[in-house]
């Protein structure tokens, strides 16, 4: 079997180490069906102020290749930014914000939003829940929360219920999601959005899971027998809490999901390696612009 490969850095900067080749990238992606003013809906254009921008020909608007994008406004620069999209998902462990940071020489606050943007297109479509077998499991990871000057930081335990589907016998796709606490209605949560109806799930003896049988037909509780029964399940929980630990440094648990989401876009793509860093950039071109004011809550 062919092993898909990842773009290597020389194949990445081939394709997007310039300024003029982000843009041109931006633009014809952003304008690949047909081009429309957003002010009047006129499709004609003449070339605007600066390379690559459109220009309507009836109303004069002007528009950029990344305004309406989550390139919109950045501040260092849009080869930059494409490599940082690119480190993100492709690292093997995790690009860090505080990594980035050093990395592109701009500052941590900066570095995050645009990795809180990144995340922002890495948001389940929830269209494609899982199938054929399906194991869920919740777990409880420690976040560590700001203390104030001088004291040590103390711990908050945040819980987390994980689905993995399995296809003739190997893991398949993965989804997760912070809940409140382990009750049918915080556990249901992730089947509503992620399982799929005829899926042959199997949890642990929790009861918790119980009520929900009677929407799925197939659901089987098995006693876990200290994770025999649930070993790989088990195996990715382990990877997920090492790989959150390597690139997590905020402690505001509403950021967890996003994390959340950023691990297993990535897990869900495996096999599409080749293609996966496109296909992030495609979602951030067609994404609408977001700020730092609406995303942050109470890190800093
Ligand atoms: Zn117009």
């Amino acid at each position: 079997m062919k092993i898909l490969k990842e773009l290597s850095r020389k194949e990445f900067k081939a394709k997007f180490g310039s300024e003029d080749q982000c843009l041109d990238y931006l633009s014809a992606t952003k304008w690949s069906e047909k081009y429309s003013c957003r002010k009047c809906k006129n499709e004609q254009f003449s070339s605007g102020k600066k390379k690559y921008n459109r220009r309507c020909s009836r109303c004069g608007y002007d528009e950029s290749p990344t305004s309406h994008t989550l390139f919109h406004k950045m501040k260092f620069g849009i080869e930059n930014g494409f490599e940082m999209a690119y480190d993100i998902v492709s690292s093997k462990k995790g690009a860090s914000s505080i990594w980035l940071a050093e990395r592109f020489g701009v500052k941590q606050t900066t570095a995050w939003l645009f990795r809180r943007k990144v995340q922002e297109a890495m948001k389940s479509s929830e269209q494609f829940p899982l199938q054929d077998e399906v194991h869920v499991d919740e777990f409880e990871i420690g976040t560590p929360q700001k203390g104030e000057q001088g004291r040590s930081k103390s711990e908050k335990k945040i819980r987390i219920v994980i689905a993995l589907e399995y296809r003739n016998g190997k893991p398949g796709r993965g989804y997760a999601k912070v809940i409140d606490d382990y009750s049918s209605k915080s556990l249901k949560t992730i089947f509503d959005v992620h399982i799929h109806k005829d899926a042959k799930i199997t949890t642990d003896g929790w009861s918790g899971y119980a009520p929900l049988k009677k929407e799925y037909p197939h659901f089987e509780q098995k006693l876990s027998n200290k994770g025999q029964n649930f070993k790989m399940l088990h195996i990715q929980i382990r990877n997920f809490k090492n790989w959150l630990r390597g690139v997590h440094s905020y402690c505001h648990e509403s950021y967890i999901n996003q994390y959340i989401q950023e691990y297993f876009y990535r897990f869900n793509r495996l096999n599409f390696r080749t293609t996966i860093l496109e296909k992030l950039l495609n979602r951030m071109i067609v994404h609408p612009p977001i700020t730092y004011k609406s995303i942050k809550c109470n890190a800093t």
